[in-house]
């Protein structure tokens, strides 16, 4: 039924994978192509994953990207041995070719401000800090309870801090992240490599902060689906679960070659 409803809103049951050559993909990982695990280094890459993803990547000439919160050597630990463009941390750092070195887009979180959030993060038991170096995630997932008051916390802590961050809300984790990054940003700047130029962009994502991708595909005259899970009820969702995102994946793969 969801497949239905996203075939349907594109117009076009193929979104131009007849033309290869005209399309580009951009991806999140988690909660995308993977299933939500109860902690990120408990995630399983299903069978066959990567393989399909090299073969997509072939098959648009290289245009296939992962945009994903995790650092791009996460990307390649889970889906290694293949590499892939990627922009990590939100877009905080980039590898604009699959042989190239990952490049930071962004400095790291000045120390003093990570410790005072260490500090602040010690006050809600179960809170645990993740100093990514230009992004800073404090995952709540374990301290459901504490939402609303850690949330409140970081927004004072921001008034006095480096006026460059702000606070991004995701899935069961606050991001002090800089303005100027996003995945978004990330998209934009991904599709002015030759590899991405001129096609039509496809983002797929999963939570709040795949909003900003879907929204630059969308300007750059392409398309943004949005998978359900705990961020998208499935009314809201194009996709019902990261299977059925593989699934069609394959498809297109099936539509390009
Ligand atoms: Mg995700």
């Amino acid at each position: 039924m969801t497949m239905i409803r996203t075939l349907a809103r594109a117009g076009d049951p193929l979104l131009g994978f007849a033309d290869p050559r005209r399309t580009a993909l951009f991806l999140d990982l988690d909660g995308t192509l993977i299933d939500i695990a109860p902690a990120a280094d408990r995630v399983v890459v299903p069978n066959g994953l990567p393989a399909l993803l090299e073969s997509l990547r072939d098959a648009l000439d290289g245009a296939l990207a992962i945009v994903t919160g995790r650092p791009i050597a996460d990307v390649d630990r889970l889906l290694g041995p293949a590499r892939f463009v990627a922009a990590g941390l939100h877009g905080g750092e980039y590898r604009s070719d699959p042989s190239e070195i990952v490049r930071h887009a962004a400095l790291p979180i000045d120390p003093a401000f990570v410790a005072r959030l260490e500090g602040l993060a010690a006050r809600f038991p179960g809170v645990r800090v993740e100093d990514k170096g230009p992004t800073v995630a404090l995952h709540w997932r374990d301290a459901p309870d504490c939402e609303a008051a850690l949330g409140d916390a970081l927004e004072a802590a921001l008034t006095d801090a480096p006026d460059h961050l702000e606070l991004r809300r995701g899935r069961r984790v606050f991001e002090i992240v800089p303005l100027h990054v996003s995945k978004g940003a990330a998209l934009e700047i991904l599709c002015g490599l030759e590899r991405f130029a001129g096609r039509r962009p496809i983002m797929i994502g999963d939570d709040l902060g795949d909003e900003s991708a879907i929204a630059a595909a969308e300007r750059l005259g392409g398309v943004g689906f949005r998978v359900a899970g705990e961020t998208f009820p499935s009314d809201a969702a194009d996709f019902a679960s990261p299977r059925q995102v593989r699934e069609w994946l394959s498809v297109l793969l099936a539509e390009a070659r």
